[in-house]
C-alpha cells in the first residue's frame, strides 16, 4: 500500500473499525466456551473477521485485480471444504487451514522485506524474520499432521538416529541467520538471508513434527494452530496492521491454552509430547493386558440388563462419530429414561478426534446440555451406575492408564467405565484405538463387547425397546 494514498479520516474510520472487530473477537471466543453459545459465538467472531477485512480492503492504494483473484479462489476453496468435509475430517481440516495461515504469514513477512528493501528497523526486521520463520515451521508441519492424521502417511512416530542433533544444528543455524539478518551484519546484502530462513523453517517444521505420533496428534494440531496465530501477529507488527496483531495475538494464546488442557488431559507435559516419541514402543506396550477372554453378548440379551436399569451413563468415541450413530443414541437416551432410568453422557476431553468433537456431535443430535457430565465429575460417582454404554470409545477408556504402570498412557485421564457394575462396549472388533494400544476393560468380567457397527446395535436397542 502507498501511504500517501491514504486518506487520514478514513485512516480514524479504519481504527475504529478494528476496535469493534478485536472487540467482537474476544465475545465471539467467550461465547465458543459453552456449547449453548458457541454457534453463535463463531457467528459473532466471523462478522468480526468480516468488518476487518472490509475496513482494510476500503483504505486507499490496494489492487484489487489480485485481491478478488485470492477472494474467489479462498472463498470457493472454503464453501467447498465445509460442504464436503464430513465431521470425523475436520482435523485433518484444520491442519490445513492451520498450515495455509502459516503460509500466508510467510509470504506477507518475506514479500514485506522486498517491499521496502532499504529498511533497516530492528524490530520490523525481528517481526519480519519471526513471521517468516514460524509461518514456515507451522506449514510444513501442519502438512505432515495433515499426511498423518488423513493416513495418507503412517501415523506412528518416525524416530530417526541423530534426530536431536540434527534439530539442535538447525536450532542454532537459525538463530545464527536472524542475528546475521535482524543485526544488519549481512555481508552480499540482507536479500540472501530471508530465503534461507524460509528453507530452514521449512525443515525445521518436517523435522519436528515426523518424529510424534499416535494420541500425541490432537495436541501437535493446537500447537500448531498456536504457531499459525503467533506466525499472524508477527506478520502484523510487520506490515503495522493493529487487527493483525490482534487476532494473531488471540488465536496464538488460545491455542497454547487449548494445547494446555489437552496435554493435561492426557497427563503429558508439552516436552513429553514433543519429544518422547509416543507409541514408538508399541510392541512391548501393555504386555499381558490382552490376558482372559472377552465376552460378547447380543443387542437383545443387552436390552433386558438395560430395561432393568436405574442409571445409565453413555461414554461416546471417535466410533460414533463414524457410525455416525448420535441421533439413534439419543432416541434411545429418551426411551431408558422413559422407562425410568436416570441418563446421562460422559464426556472425555480428547474423545473422537478433536477437542469438543463429542459435544458437537450430541448438540447436532439435541441432547440437552445438563445430560453431559465431564469426566472429573462422573469418575465420582461411576462406582454406582448400573450400565455404562461405551460407543466407540476405546483409549478414554482404557484402564491401562490407571493399571499398567508400563503403558504410554499410564496417567492419563480416564472415564473410568470399568468401575460401573456393567459395560457394554460396541465396536466391531477387538482392534486398538487410536492410540493403537491393547484394552483390558474389555477382558473383565463385568464387560460384556456387542460386536457391530455401533448406530446397527444402538438401533437395534431402540426396536427393542419400543416392542
Ligand atoms: P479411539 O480412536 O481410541 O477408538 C475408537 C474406536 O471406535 C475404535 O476402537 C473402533 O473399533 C471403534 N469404531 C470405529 N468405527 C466404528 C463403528 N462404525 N461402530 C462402532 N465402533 C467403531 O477413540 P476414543 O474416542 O476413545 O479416543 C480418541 C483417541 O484419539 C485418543 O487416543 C485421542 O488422544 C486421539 N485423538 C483425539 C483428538 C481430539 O482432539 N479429540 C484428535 C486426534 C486424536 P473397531 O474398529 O473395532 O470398530
Amino acid at each position: 500500500m502507498n501511504p500517501e494514498t491514504v486518506n487520514p479520516i478514513m485512516e480514524h474510520i479504519t481504527s475504529l473499525a478494528y476496535i469493534v472487530s478485536a472487540a467482537l473477537f474476544i465475545f465471539g471466543l467467550k461465547m465458543l466456551g459453552s456449547p449453548e453459545t458457541a454457534r453463535r459465538g463463531n457467528l459473532v467472531s466471523a462478522g468480526g473477521m468480516f468488518l476487518a477485512v472490509v475496513f482494510t480492503l476500503a483504505r486507499a492504494g490496494l489492487d484489487f485485480k489480485w485481491i478478488a483473484l485470492g477472494i474467489a479462489v479462498g472463498t470457493a476453496v472454503g464453501v467447498v471444504a465445509a460442504l464436503k468435509v464430513k465431521m470425523t475430517g475436520m482435523p485433518e481440516m484444520v491442519a490445513l487451514f492451520n498450515g495455509g495461515g502459516g503460509l500466508a504469514s510467510m509470504l506477507v513477512g518475506w514479500s514485506e522485506f522486498h517491499a521496502h528493501p532499504g529498511q533497516t528497523a530492528v524490530f520490523i526486521l525481528v517481526a519480519i524474520y519471526l513471521a517468516v520463520l514460524i509461518g514456515g515451521v507451522t506449514f510444513t508441519g501442519s502438512v505432515v499432521a495433515w499426511g498423518k492424521l488423513s493416513g495418507a502417511m503412517p501415523s506412528r512416530p518416525v524416530l530417526f538416529s541423530g534426530r536431536q542433533v540434527i534439530n539442535g544444528c538447525l536450532l542454532l543455524a537459525t538463530l545464527a541467520v536472524g542475528v546475521l539478518f535482524c543485526g544488519g551484519f549481512a555481508p552480499g546484502g540482507a536479500a540472501v538471508y530471508v530465503p534461507a530462513a524460509v528453507l530452514l523453517s521449512l525443515i525445521i517444521g518436517v523435522t519436528t513434527v515426523i518424529p510424534i505420533g499416535g494420541a500425541d496428534m490432537p495436541v501437535v494440531i493446537s500447537l500448531l494452530n498456536s504457531y499459525s496465530g503467533l506466525a499472524a501477529c508477527a506478520a502484523g507488527f510487520a506490515i503495522g496492521n493493529t487487527i493483525l496483531i490482534v487476532a494473531g495475538g488471540l488465536v496464538g494464546a488460545s491455542g497454547l491454552i487449548l494445547t494446555n488442557i489437552m496435554c493435561k488431559a492426557m497427563n503429558r507435559s508439552l516436552a513429553n509430547v514433543l519429544f518422547s516419541g509416543f507409541g514408538s514402543a508399541q510392541a512391548k506396550i501393555g504386555a499381558g493386558a490382552e490376558e482372559g477372554t472377552a465376552q460378547a453378548t447380543s443387542a437383545q440379551d443387552a436390552y433386558h440388563v438395560l430395561e432393568a436399569a436405574s442409571s445409565v451413563v453413555f461414554v461416546p468415541g471417535y466410533g460414533m462419530a463414524v457410525a455416525q450413530a448420535q441421533h439413534a443414541v439419543r432416541e434411545l437416551a429418551d426411551l431408558i429414561e422413559a422407562n425410568g432410568a436416570e441418563v446421562a453422557f460422559a464426556i472425555h476431553p480428547v474423545a473422537g478426534r478433536m477437542p469438543g468433537h463429542m459435544n458437537v456431535l450430541l448438540a447436532e443430535a439435541n441432547v440437552p446440555y445438563d445430560k453431559l457430565v465431564e469426566m472429573d465429575d462422573i469418575n465420582q460417582t461411576i462406582d454406582t451406575v448400573d450400565v455404562c454404554i461405551v460407543i466407540g470409545a476405546n483409549d478414554v477408556v482404557n484402564p491401562a492408564a490407571r493399571e499398567d504402570e508400563g503403558s504410554p498412557i499410564f496417567g492419563m485421564p480416564i472415564i473410568e467405565a470399568d468401575r460401573a457394575r456393567n459395560v457394554f462396549v460396541l465396536k466391531r472388533s477387538m482392534a486398538s484405538g487410536f492410540a493403537g494400544i491393547p484394552n483390558p476393560l474389555f477382558y473383565k468380567s463385568n464387560t460384556r463387547m456387542i460386536f457391530g457397527d455401533a448406530k446397527a446395535t444402538i438401533e437395534t436397542l431402540v426396536e427393542e425397546f419400543k416392542s
